[in-house]
């Protein structure tokens, strides 16, 4: 979830009404087919960072992870982390809150100050951060994307700085079902919410007022993975038929 109009991947406001999207039903098949593993093993690689003035305690940081690895698992996926111990690299970064696009410019270049990833293939940047609230529409992260840009979704920001596609990750009130990382993550493949096909147990889907306490997303579909397999951070890049 996440993003607003004109800042970041996908207007949330007002409440998107669900459109079946062309390759929806150019791939009824694929998008049915929840249950599919790639042959190989396809790791996804990331760096965690976050801002030293977020208290660990407002970040569910280890059901984020959990629940992206075992989601992720039903699909031949995994996640390889850096740090390996899953502790997010500490930013300074003394924007405060973040609320305008400057500040995400400034937040990604102090990410990028901070480590300089030269790994092959470069690696996702999930940083964990803390919202304004005009910034901030739900519960959800925002992820960092120009999805008209393809392969890769390279996005401008607003200091002029090109950057491959990165997550924003909000302390505070999360949601219950603890999608949120793969929620990002799966936006951070190029794909948008209406990929979810309309199922409420989809890793994308955004349908507002969805009870997360009693159903929590927890599926990928074949159109979703296809997509996942040949992410830039994804190592092998696999091609799904
Ligand atoms: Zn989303």
């Amino acid at each position: 979830m996440g993003g607003k109009t004109g800042h970041g991947t996908h207007p949330r406001t007002p409440p998107q009404i669900f459109a079946v999207p062309q390759a929806f039903k150019d791939n009824l098949k694929d998008f049915q087919d929840v249950t599919y593993r790639t042959e190989l093993p396809v790791v996804l690689h990331v760096t965690l960072f976050k801002v030293v003035f977020v208290k660990d305690a407002d970040v569910p940081l280890t059901a984020w992870i959990s629940k992206a690895e075992a989601v992720l698992a039903q699909h031949n996926f995994s996640l390889n982390f850096h740090p390996g111990t899953k502790v997010p690299i500490p930013l300074q970064f003394n924007g405060g809150k973040l609320n305008l696009g400057t500040d995400i410019a400034e937040l990604r270049q102090a990410a990028h100050s901070t480590f300089q990833d030269n790994a092959a293939p470069p690696r996702l940047p999930i940083i964990i951060c803390e919202f304004s609230d005009a910034l901030r529409q739900g519960t959800a992260g925002e992820t960092q994307i120009n999805r008209q840009n393809p392969p890769n979704g390279r996005v401008v920001l607003a200091d002029g700085t090109a950057w491959l596609p990165f997550v924003l990750l909000p302390s505070g009130d999360p949601v219950a079902d603890n999608a949120t990382m793969v929620h990002e993550i799966a936006h951070a493949c190029m794909l948008g919410h209406n990929t979810s096909g309309g199922d409420h147990l989809n890793i994308l889907d955004d349908t507002p007022n969805v009870d997360r306490t009693k159903v929590s997303r927890n599926r990928i579909n074949k159109f979703q993975i296809r997509e996942m397999a040949k992410a830039y951070f994804a190592l092998p890049k696999v091609v799904v038929k």
